[in-house]
């Protein structure tokens, strides 16, 4: 396993791509703290690509259902890009994150097995990368109570993404994991010291909330030297899309389009979108959030500017807007769809998967945990 370098990269000029804006929605509400990360993306992709093995990435999804289009175009796009670029990689299943919104997790082995499929229909390489289980790594769970000591009670409740989340949530109350699990998203990616992040942007809050214990506990136990990198977020052109009732596309809303969806059902979902009253169609993503996250998907299933796919349409009106996104992403979902069905077929190769990430994300956990000890003067 190489060893990943804890410095964070601070010397490129921060020189911003042409990134689409996200569609600034009650989802959106940070957008100053957005446009900082967009601006540190462009920055981080210049390094990536000159030195890739100075990078180790740890993402996850949680097993709430299957992965649908706004995973895809907000992370899973990004984390192939960079596993296929040389960067090592660990893909977390967060399967007791399951338990911040609802009481009991059901379908939970179908659903994981479910995102082991999503990741090798897209190109996630087990041989590369390491997708393994929240449950299955016990030092992981370890670092979560010296993690909790580093953080405030009211940081913890001033989370927007938590607060967005109780308020999507069904619960009649709101139980301690849900405030603290994005305590726990520290201890995954710090277990792996992974020191890159591809995520959406309602994960901003969680990463910097992981930078400052990383920060913390190198403060008070490190003795001059980093146990922990200070992880950062890698942001894609689209952080956050849409879904068909213009909030965020959420496994747990009922509003996503799944990845492994067929046609048809693509078909109507994307003709039941919300949209609105003006005819002409075009891209201003802050005054016209839900047209404008139709035209950006389209956009990114076509690889062209949202500008262009706006302007084609024209005054065709939002029917025509919906037959083309419905077009653009059946064809551009098709091979993965294929490949999905393939896999599909071997039940028992997914098990192994696991079975394998697992193993190897154990050794990498407990190695944390022994140097983390070891800074505690936990020795006995
Ligand atoms: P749930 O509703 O169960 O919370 P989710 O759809 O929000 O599911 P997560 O498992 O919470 O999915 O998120 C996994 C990753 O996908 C995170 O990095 C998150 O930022 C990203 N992501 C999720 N939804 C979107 C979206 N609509 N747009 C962009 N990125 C997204
Ligand atoms: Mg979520």
């Amino acid at each position: 396993m190489s060893t990943v370098q804890t410095t964070t990269p601070s010397t490129a000029t921060p020189e911003a791509p042409e990134t689409p804006e996200a569609p600034g929605t009650p989802d959106a509400p940070d957008t100053l703290g957005m446009s900082a990360a967009q601006a540190r993306s462009a920055v981080l992709e210049e390094l990536i690509l000159k030195d890739p093995g100075r990078f180790r990435v740890l993402t996850g999804d949680r097993p709430t259902g299957r992965l649908h289009l706004g995973h895809y175009f907000g992370t899973l796009h990004n984390r192939v890009r960079l596993q296929n670029l040389g960067v090592e990689m660990f893909v977390i299943i967060p399967d007791y994150q399951v338990l911040t919104d609802r009481d009991v997790a059901d379908n939970l082995t179908e659903y994981v097995e479910e995102l082991v499929l999503d990741y090798l229909a897209i190109g996630i390489d087990p041989a590369r990368s390491t997708i393994f289980t929240h449950s299955a790594v016990p030092a992981l769970n370890q670092l979560m109570l010296p993690f909790l000591s580093l953080v405030s009670v009211s940081e913890l409740n001033r989370n927007p993404t938590v607060k967005d989340e109780i308020a999507h949530s069904r619960q009649s109350s709101v139980n301690g994991l849900m405030f603290t699990y994005p305590v726990h998203q520290a201890a995954d990616i710090l277990s792996c010291k992974a020191n890159l992040v591809p995520v959406g942007q309602d994960q901003l809050p969680h990463l910097e909330l992981t930078r400052t214990v990383a920060r913390r506990f190198n403060d008070r136990y490190g003795d001059g030297t980093a146990v922990f990198p200070q992880p950062e977020a890698l942001l894609s052109n689209a952080p956050l899309l849409l879904g068909t009732d213009g909030t965020k596309m959420s496994k747990s809303r009922g509003n996503a389009i799944a990845l492994s969806a067929d046609a048809d059902a693509t078909a109507r979902l994307i003709r039941g979108a919300k949209t609105d009253a003006e005819r002409h169609i075009t891209y201003d993503p802050v005054a016209r959030p839900e047209v404008s996250s139709l035209v950006l998907l389209a956009a990114l299933c076509l690889d062209h500017s949202p500008l262009r796919v706006a302007e084609e349409i024209g005054s065709a009106g939002a029917a025509a807007l919906k037959r083309t996104v419905t077009e653009a992403v059946n064809e551009y979902l098709a091979p993965i769809r294929a490949r999905r069905a393939e896999y599909a077929r071997d039940r028992a190769h997914l098990r192994k998967v696991l079975r394998e990430g697992n193993e190897r994300t154990r050794a990498v956990a407990d190695a944390t945990l022994a140097e983390v000890r070891a800074a505690m003067n936990s020795h006995y």
